[in-house]
């Protein structure tokens, strides 16, 4: 067997997946012959330090992810993609990268959503992916710096991926990021941070532009980057209590068609057709414009129409669902070339700083350290679904005894998918069609 199929063995039997968006399985990824990988390091979501963190404590082991992921897809060359203001990340990366052969770090400035494929690709290599295309479309492969962490656990170490780095952070006592078992409970994630130090609040999973809002009792999975307390009164709060009826009516009502959220639209400005005050011109008035409805699916709901529309209108969010009901009618926006990127790109890239202080959360955006300490959780959940693809089929039963580290779950027969293994040593407590629950003997 030749290197590259070793590595994507190597990598699809330790059930490792995107660490930081939709959970795409990494096998597939590494399988595509490329020029460039490049390393997600701009971490562009508000609060967070996961991948900070991780690239401190462990540059080495990202390192020889991004070797093995150049190895596998017979790249001639790495970046890290890293933000011009991580100047600890690039101090301990600079120790190492010598060690490394055609490995170079690209600095990204302060901007949102630096970490976005096509902005990033744009940013990095100055070629335009085209509209509903990715990476590969223009040579590149673009991997998160966890996801390369776990490429190199999987290959050198022959370990599939149980644990994750996770920040805990916004309205809780002692924000931290920290390593823990897939699978715990985010009741347990919000005590090892102090529990929150709010009283109205609400738990979101991710950043607070592109993250959901769930239960304390739901648990961590592969792409869990964050926990967020985000307070009552906050725009995230705000923004994801009000129903989908109200925003239509608000919508009706308020939109003025001053075209902001068109104008400072990631997409629309590099050259993307997609233009949102038309949708909601659209959505407002019942009108035929089946185009500009189409466009939605190349939205990427990273939510900045939304920050900065003047009426306090969510076309993100109406763009999300016009999405969901294009994509059940199969309905698919094609491949095509992007002519040119809009002049003002440059000028109206959106500052990091601006954006803390327009969600209302400049008091919770201090620095975070990582916190180097052993998590023994009594019992973990470990979802079916870990990602955006299909549910896995269980490879255990009730009271059998498994070990971290054991195979527990994969994907159905003849399907694209991942593997799942034990997080912790313990007894198999509870099978449901959705989790696999292990308490600790
Ligand atoms: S920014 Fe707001 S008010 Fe202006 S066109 Fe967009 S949705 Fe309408
Ligand atoms: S969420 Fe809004 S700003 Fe972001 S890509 Fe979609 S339309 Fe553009």
């Amino acid at each position: 067997m030749d290197v590259s199929k070793k590595i994507i063995e190597a990598v699809k039997d330790a059930g490792v997946v995107g660490a930081g968006g939709a959970g795409f399985p990494a096998h597939i990824k590494l399988n595509a012959k490329c020029e460039v990988v490049i390393a997600n390091m701009a971490e562009c979501e508000p609060l967070l330090f996961t991948n900070q963190a991780l690239i401190q404590h462990h540059p080495d082991e990202v390192l020889q992810g991004l070797q093995i992921a150049m190895q596998a897809t017979g790249a001639k060359k790495g970046v890290i993609a890293l933000k011009k203001k991580y100047e600890a990340c690039r101090k301990s990366l600079e120790g190492k990268i010598g060690y490394y052969e055609n490995i170079v770090i690209h600095e990204l400035e302060d901007f949102y959503p630096a970490g976005d494929e096509h902005v990033m690709v744009k940013e990095v290599l100055k070629r335009t992916i085209p509209m509903s295309g990715i990476p590969s479309d223009v040579g590149a492969v673009v991997h998160n710096v966890e996801t390369l962490y776990n490429i190199k656990r999987a290959y050198r170490d022959g370990k599939p991926v149980t644990e994750k780095f996770v920040t805990v952070a916004g309205a809780v006592r002692h924000p931290l990021v920290v390593k823990v078992p897939i699978g715990l409970r985010f009741s347990e994630l919000l005590d090892l941070a102090g529990g929150p130090a709010v009283k109205d609040y609400i738990l979101v999973h991710g950043g607070p532009m592109m993250g959901s809002e769930v239960d304390a009792g739901d648990t961590v999975t592969k792409t869990t980057s964050a926990l967020l307390v985000i307070p009552d009164g906050a725009f995230p709060h705000i923004s994801r209590r009000a129903r989908m009826e109200v925003l239509l009516k608000r919508a009706k009502a308020a939109c003025c068609q001053c075209r902001i959220c068109t104008d400072m639209c990631p997409r629309y400005l590099l050259g993307h057709s997609l233009e949102p005050h038309r949708i909601m011109r659209t959505v407002s008035y019942g009108l035929p414009d089946t185009e500009a409805v189409k466009n939605s699916l190349l939205c990427s709901e990273c939510g900045l129409c939304e920050i900065t529309c003047p009426m306090g209108l969510s076309p993100r969010r109406i763009n999300s669902r016009l999405k969901r009901l294009l994509q059940e009618k199969r309905i698919r926006f094609p491949k095509s070339n992007v002519e040119r990127e809009r002049p003002e790109r440059e000028s109206r890239k959106y500052p990091t700083k601006k954006l803390i202080a327009r969600l209302g959360l400049y008091n919770y955006s201090h620095q975070i350290q990582y916190a180097n300490v052993r998590i023994d959780a009594k019992e973990v959940k470990l979802m079916l679904r870990q990602y955006a693809g299909l549910e896995l089929v269980p490879l255990v039963k009730e009271k059998d005894e498994v070990k971290a580290g054991e195979l527990i779950a994969k994907a159905p027969e003849g399907k694209p998918g991942i593997n799942l293994h034990a997080s912790i040593d313990g007894v198999v407590a509870g099978i449901d069609g959705s989790s696999i629950v292990i308490r600790r003997g």
